[in-house]
């Protein structure tokens, strides 16, 4: 079987959790803040943890956050948790961000800030962006909070310029499915000083922990190893889909259509997992070559695949994830998983259209949001991908009769 996503890891995050360092996580947030683009890191236990972190320290309430209506549920539960409005903006079907006229036409008196998110890892025109935020701020006379989420995207660029190096902040997730992992966790980097002061105050105020979450996320870690090791992998798969014992590593965020966060979430990051950032750090230019490799790959193997539309290849992307939009992906996720390959259905919802948001949506419509939640599958694109699995992705992708199918 191969998997739809793999973590990264060797011996060497494995060591590394078991070498207890007091000043693991001070490290971790400088060189993770540095590799990145910008001076202050502060760790969290999730990036929703931060999100909800960076507005509650700021003080903001009751206004009106704008973000795409195609991404990561997390990042809505956060601004509403913190007390906030979610103003949604529908996506572009070029590269699956969202659509910056309709950024530019949100903006309004109630506005506080945006969150402009590199989807899969494309770069958002930054250009284009900055405009639209300049000019709104002159007009309004004052500034809006910019947080750029970059949890698709560390180390992407727009034009040369890391997108994680923008503006007020960049917000990263850190669990196993993301580029690079600490297995839990997520991050805040800024250049701002006294934005990274009142952070740590909020995380000092809030969050609790002790030593046995080491001891809980060590053996997280090695049922991670465990549960992407080829000859268990089936079984895994199995206990994944049928039982909800790997809901925590594997869904975790919103399957009952809850506004509310995981009960860990004000918990502490341990050296743990920040021994094992440290390490995932080393190999993350490594991580993203590989993926844009296998991009290109799939993009000269299957451009000419009937019915499939392919994602563009941009300078810059990381790739988190490689994008079809497919006329049937139930159809199409079922034949991949009899010819052993494991495709995915990231993002498979538009959260304006949830249950929970539909009667807090406000007026708007976002029928991109909507169609790409339904006929997007993500192909494997892990650094783990050898070459002979990409050829056989290729090979299933590519299959007489598919249509038939
Ligand atoms: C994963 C993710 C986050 C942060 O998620 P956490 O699970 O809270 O760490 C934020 N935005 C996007 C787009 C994501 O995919």
């Amino acid at each position: 079987m191969i998997p739809r996503l793999k973590p990264f890891l060797d011996r060497s995050e494995l060591w590394a959790s078991w070498r207890p360092s007091p000043d693991a996580v001070q490290r971790f947030e400088c060189e993770f803040a540095k590799a990145f683009g910008g001076h202050h890191g502060i760790a969290f236990p999730y990036g929703r943890t931060a999100m909800r972190a960076l507005l509650e320290s700021l003080q903001i309430r009751d206004q009106e956050i704008i973000l795409p209506a195609y991404t990561c549920v997390v990042v809505a539960h956060a601004i509403v948790l913190s007390g906030n409005r979610c103003r949604f903006v529908d996506a572009t079907l070029t590269d699956y961000n969202m659509n910056l006229d309709q950024v530019e036409a949100a903006i309004g008196q109630r506005t506080a800030g945006i969150v402009p998110t590199h989807l899969f890892g494309y770069p958002l025109d930054l250009d284009r962006f900055d405009q639209i935020v300049d000019a709104a701020e002159r007009r309004l006379g004052r500034k809006l909070l910019i947080v750029h989420d970059c949890a698709h995207s560390f180390g992407a660029r727009w034009r040369g310029r890391l997108v994680t190096a923008e503006r007020d902040a960049a917000l990263f997730g850190l669990g196993i499915s993301k580029l690079m992992t600490s297995v839990f966790g997520g991050m805040l980097v800024t250049g701002d000083e006294r934005l990274a002061a009142r952070l740590r105050a909020w995380r000092e105020a809030r969050v609790t922990g002790g030593s046995i979450h080491r001891w809980v996320r060590r053996l997280y870690l090695l049922a991670t190893y465990a549960a992407f090791d080829p000859r268990l992998y089936g079984l895994v798969r199995w206990i994944e889909s049928e039982t909800p014992l790997l809901d925590r590593l594997t869904k975790a965020y919103h399957l009952d259509d809850c506004i509310r966060f995981p009960p860990d979430a004000d918990g502490v990051m341990t050296d743990v997992e920040a021994q094992v950032g440290l390490a995932q750090l080393k190999k993350y230019d490594e991580v993203v070559a590989r993926r844009v490799a296998h991009a290109r790959y799939y993009a000269a193997h299957l451009s000419d695949v009937e019915q499939w539309r392919l994602p563009p290849l941009v300078d810059g992307a990381t790739y988190s994830h490689y994008v079809v939009r497919v006329p049937d992906r139930g159809g199409e996720m079922s034949r991949f998983l009899r010819a052993g390959v494991q495709v995915g259905q990231l993002i498979d919802y538009s959260v304006p259209h949830m249950k929970s948001y539909a009667p807090i949506s406000g007026p708007g419509e976002w029928p991109n949001s909507l169609m790409l939640s339904q006929h997007l599958i993500n192909l494997p694109v892990h650094a783990d991908l050898t070459d002979a699995e990409r050829a056989r992705v290729v090979e299933i992708a590519r299959e007489e009769g598919r249509k038939a199918a």
